[in-house]
């Protein structure tokens, strides 16, 4: 199917070529006429040429150019697309432009570095939280914050945690920067004022401390007197056996749990001021062995597998808990006569600390929860074995301070592994 253009220029070929025959067939001049004819033909083609290539260069200003028979069609048709670019990036404008008014409204401070950390884009509160102003655009980041702890967060490649700053820009107020990689190397640093919800979280805290502390001296004055109860003479400590034995259970579980209790405070508290050491891990889990085969009284068949000389950069009592932790619940949820290994060990990965039982195992909805405070699967069983619903939430604590997760693969009635995964950069050989 021809287009209407084409359909024109035939029209003017064919009806001029007839105009020219019957001017030579009159004339009797056949070749001059078909030489002018020609030379018409391509002066005109010429003409709609340069009217044309003004028109594309821009030195016309009219819609379409002035050009007639094929060429008027293919300048309708480049006119016809440059409009739908233009629609394309007026929408493009326009969603930026949205894009842009929409985080000027988000209450963080949002910053667009390049791969140079140059300031590209920020929106405003950066200027009251940060004190970025218009014309630090184009300037280092770090010429404005100048913390070093910031520099030091700059500089890192793995973004996954956030810092937090007790003090930014002169402001003693609590924030949580993240830097968030995107597009070639770029980088959005977001700010978050996280004051009230720091003074909330230490709040909460404190009054856990503060509860197990108060708790701890009655606890251990009513011991005391069940003790002493106990001990009595005569016809009454036969009546009261069972009911004192009960109360002594409960209270040696209370006293579990403020135990548990102030450690996951004061862990929290210490994490940040005190200092790691070289842990000897081999001796630790020495130890543990002797604690664990009284603790399942020969009940399991318990195996270390311990690499000597394999030492962590940590802190010595938080990854005593931990190693402890999971041995006593591979114990204490396995029935007897179970194998439970642990193993220490080295790869190129890192240190590796594995407990693995043939115990009663934990379904797949319960493994995400296991580390929140008190969560139990079976609080009854849990009860029975002295369980504090605790250890775990220690044990995640103290992993987190070393750089690592803990690791839970478990099938019923089977079994479970737990694994902590120590990175290479802790491990002291
Ligand atoms: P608890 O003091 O109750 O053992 P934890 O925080 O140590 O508390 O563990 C949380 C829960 O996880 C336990 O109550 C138990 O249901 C489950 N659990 C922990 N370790 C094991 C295991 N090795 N096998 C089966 N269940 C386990």
């Amino acid at each position: 199917m021809l287009s209407s253009g084409v359909k024109r220029e035939l029209t003017w070929i064919i009806t001029s070529a007839w105009i020219v025959v019957f001017i030579a067939w009159l004339t009797n001049a056949w070749i001059v006429c078909f030489v002018l004819y020609l030379l018409s033909y391509m002066g005109r083609q010429l003409w709609s040429m340069r009217k044309f290539e003004r028109w594309m260069s821009g030195g016309s200003y009219a819609t379409f150019p002035p050009a007639s028979g094929f060429w008027s069609e293919l300048s309708y048709l480049v006119s016809k697309k440059q409009r739908a670019l233009e629609k394309h990036a007026d929408l493009h404008l326009y969603k930026s432009e949205q894009f842009k008014a929409a985080s000027m409204q988000i209450p963080d401070a949002i910053v667009s570095l390049d791969q140079n950390n140059y300031i590209e884009w920020f929106n405003t509160p950066s200027e009251s939280m940060l004190g970025i102003r218009r014309q630090d655009i184009g300037r280092k980041v770090e010429g404005i914050i100048r913390q070093p702890e910031f520099i030091e967060y700059l500089n890192i490649t793995d973004f996954q945690e956030a810092l937090i700053l007790n003090t930014l820009q002169g402001k003693q107020r609590t924030f949580d920067l993240k830097i968030i990689p995107y597009f070639e190397s770029h980088k959005l640093l977001v700010v978050r004022d996280i004051t009230e919800l720091y003074q909330l979280a230490q709040i909460r805290r404190d009054f856990i401390a503060n509860a197990s502390h108060e708790l701890r001296t009655p606890l251990t004055v009513l011991k005391g007197y069940l003790e002493l109860m106990q001990d009595m003479p005569g016809e009454q400590q036969i009546l009261w056996k069972t009911p004192l034995e009960h109360m002594e259970n409960q209270s040696n579980r209370m006293q579990s749990i403020i135990e548990d209790l102030l450690t996951l405070s004061s862990m929290e508290a210490d994490s940040i001021t005190s200092a790691a050491t070289s842990v000897d891990v081999p001796e630790i889990l020495q130890n543990i062995s002797v604690e664990a085969r009284q603790l399942g009284s020969d009940a399991h068949h318990i195996v270390f597998e311990i690499s000597p000389d394999l030492r962590l950069q940590g802190y010595t009592e938080p990854l005593k808990s931990v190693f402890m932790n999971l041995v006593a619940n591979a114990v204490r949820y396995s029935p007897e006569g179970g194998n439970i290994t642990i193993r220490w060990y080295l790869d190129k990965e890192g240190a590796h600390y594995e407990v693995k039982d043939q115990g009663l195992g934990i379904a797949a909805e319960h493994i995400p929860r296991l580390t929140e405070r008190f969560y139990r699967v079976d609080k009854d069983r849990s009860r029975v074995t002295g369980g504090t619903g605790l250890g775990l939430s220690i044990v995640k604590h103290v992993l987190e301070q070393h750089g690592t997760t803990l690791k839970v693969e478990s099938v019923i009635g089977k079994g479970s592994v737990f694994k902590c995964d120590f990175p290479l950069d802790i491990v002291v050989q």
